[in-house]
């Protein structure tokens, strides 16, 4: 093989180290672009959910001990409300405890001391 052809052959082995490095390097950058990616996706979507539990909480209105949302009678569920930032109608369910019946809320079951659930209008009466 002659030096030329010695050289050449050479170069294209550095071109191709220089190539591998660059692909390289390459590849981490894209890395890097995804896990941006996904942390903002993560931020967009924590971000519209506390803007959502931000916007109910303005809705909330307690009156006398118990939880309402704005243009609507029916009690709801003062921890679902609180915790989750969720809307729960309360219902009347068994109790273990007397009057035996008292206003509860179907999904996290927690038990009021009034034994329906209230109206806005029974709510301000007490
Ligand atoms: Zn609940």
């Amino acid at each position: 093989m002659s030096l030329i052809g010695e050289g050449v052959d050479i170069l294209k082995l550095v071109n191709k180290a220089q190539n591998a490095d660059l692909y390289k390097q390459i590849g981490e950058w894209i890395e890097k672009v995804l896990d941006l990616q996904k942390r903002n996706d993560e931020l967009t979507m924590e971000r519209n959910q506390l803007r959502e539990q931000a916007r109910f909480k303005g809705v909330l209105e307690r009156v006398n001990g118990h939880t309402f949302v704005q243009g609507d009678d029916e009690e709801i569920c003062p921890r679902c409300a609180e915790v989750d930032s969720r809307a729960v109608h309360l219902i009347s369910v068994h109790s273990e405890h007397k009057p035996y019946q008292k206003a509860g809320c179907p999904d996290c079951k927690l038990e009021m001391s009034n034994n329906i659930p209230y109206t806005r209008a029974l709510a301000s009466r007490n």
